[in-house]
């Protein structure tokens, strides 16, 4: 049979630096965005392959064992369109449905970035009838028969602050997957600074909620001034000690934390010395992952605290090498493609808000002038049904239709197109990633040990 032409895929990204292997050879690296993997060629293959003649310069055995890596791929092939095909199937995936709940409507820190508005009512200040309702429509979900896992993410507001409405819904969420035999784990979006040892041992020995996200905005006095407690204490020794607290803890083996920090002009510049107090803290260890999210609209006005388009990308490599320089366990590069972007693409997902509006999209309940986008309530949705179909549910024909940006985009699987909600508002969110990709590659090929020539 006649051999194929090859063409270079469109989800490459290659560094340009030329390394050199122990044993001498000197070596280019490419980051495959569909298969989220970085490999190593020979220089000459590398030019060849880019500057040369291109797949056809390249012995056919050559070019065979390259398409076994993906990195060549049939000319006819529209990879684009493979790619939306495989998000919009895994956002129809029946297997797995998520609970994005909210337990509170309320924050104990006041951070001057935030997009929401905080208020005091709780589905504890009514109390059954509302509970009742999120919890009949977890445990629907868990009988129908049609999911093998159900996953909560506790998001706020501070969760916390809703920790008696988190601790009873849980034991009914737990309870009845035992009951129907389906999966169930939990994760929880927290500021930190309510954790203790004794509450960190509740929420994943009976909460079952197995991973815990948590922002530290910078070294002590940076984290104070720019995440502050509404009392006027402080919060960042409380958060070091709860998750040192984790570490030492051998029943919480199963608990793996992530450490967002929030970057803004405000604490662009503190990455060393973030990532020395946290080595000196102790929190070098694996089970802790640190990663920094650039500060952005939700609607509310960011200017004052923005980093702009290049600055975030410099910004954030310089956070990524921080950790590295200090031990520090973080992802340098994407490990595995993003199938379903968010919440608001897929209806197996849905956000239930503090006062029982049901959301698509997790950016809505809260924030101001979105509020009123609610696709239902807990007390006249069906039990048994999905959510109704919400904004950006088209979001895969949207892709596919070059609506956006990202169906030309060589980072489109390990970014998903970031937020279908920005997209629609008119301000493009794509993430720093688009623009550092290649010095990424580089950071990471670096602390394997190999150098460059
Ligand atoms: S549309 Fe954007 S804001 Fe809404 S859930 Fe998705 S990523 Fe978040
Ligand atoms: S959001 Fe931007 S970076 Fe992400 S896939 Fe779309 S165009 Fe590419």
């Amino acid at each position: 049979m006649a051999q194929p032409d090859l063409v270079l895929s469109r989800y490459l990204v290659f560094s340009e630096t030329t390394y050199r292997h122990p044993g001498g050879r000197h070596l280019r690296a490419v980051f495959h965005t569909g298969r989220a993997r970085t490999l190593l060629l020979d220089t000459d293959t590398a030019h060849t392959l880019v500057a040369g003649p291109g797949p056809a310069g390249l012995p056919v055995d050559e070019q065979l064992r390259l398409a076994e890596l993906g990195l060549l791929v049939p000319a006819d092939t529209d990879e684009a369109s493979e790619v939306i095909s495989t998000g919009e199937q895994a956002a129809g995936d029946t297997r797995t449905r998520q609970f994005v709940i909210m337990p509170t409507a309320y924050c104990n820190m006041g951070c001057g970035y935030c997009g929401q508005e905080h208020r005091r009512d709780t589905p504890a200040t009514r109390p059954t009838r509302h509970r009742d309702a999120i919890a009949t429509r977890v445990e629907h979900a868990m009988a129908g028969g049609e999911h093998d896992n159900v996953v909560v993410r506790w998001f706020g507001g501070e969760p916390l602050m809703g920790y008696a409405v988190l601790r009873s819904l849980s034991a009914r969420f737990v309870a009845a997957a035992a009951h129907h035999q389906v999966g169930y784990s939990a994760l929880l979006v927290t500021n930190g600074a309510l954790l203790d040892a004794r509450k960190l041992r509740t929420l994943h020995l009976d909460c079952r909620v197995d991973q815990l996200e948590i922002t530290i905005d910078g070294p002590r006095e940076v984290h104070e001034a720019s995440r502050p407690l509404n009392s006027g204490q402080g919060s960042y020794d409380r958060i070091t000690a709860a998750l040192r607290a984790i570490l030492a803890d051998p029943d919480l083996t199963g608990l793996r934390v992530t450490v967002r920090t929030n970057i803004g002009v405000h604490n662009a510049d503190q990455a060393t010395e973030f990532a020395t107090a946290m080595r000196d803290a102790g929190l070098a260890d694996p089970r802790i992952r640190f990663y920094p999210a650039p500060v952005h609209s939700w609607g509310n006005d960011v200017s004052d605290v923005r980093l702009r388009r290049r600055q975030a990308a410099e910004t954030e490599l310089r956070w990524y090498a921080a950790y590295l320089a200090a031990g520090l366990h973080c992802r340098v590069l994407p490990t595995q493609p993003v199938r379903v972007v968010c919440t608001a693409a897929s209806r197996h997902s849905e956000v239930i808000a503090p006062d029982g509006r049901i959301y698509s999209c997790t950016e809505q309940p809260l924030v101001p002038g979105f509020t009123d986008q609610h696709v239902a309530t807990v007390d006249t949705a069906p039990a048994g049904e999905l959510r109704p179909a919400g904004r950006f549910d088209d979001w895969y024909a949207g892709l596919r239709s070059g609506e956006t940006g990202c169906r030309t985009c060589p980072i489109l699987p390990v970014c998903g197109g970031a937020c279908p909600k920005l997209w629609r508002e008119g301000a493009p969110p794509c993430p720093p990633l688009k623009d550092n990709l290649s010095e990424r590659v580089d950071l990471f090929v670096r602390s394997t040990g190999l150098v460059p020539v």
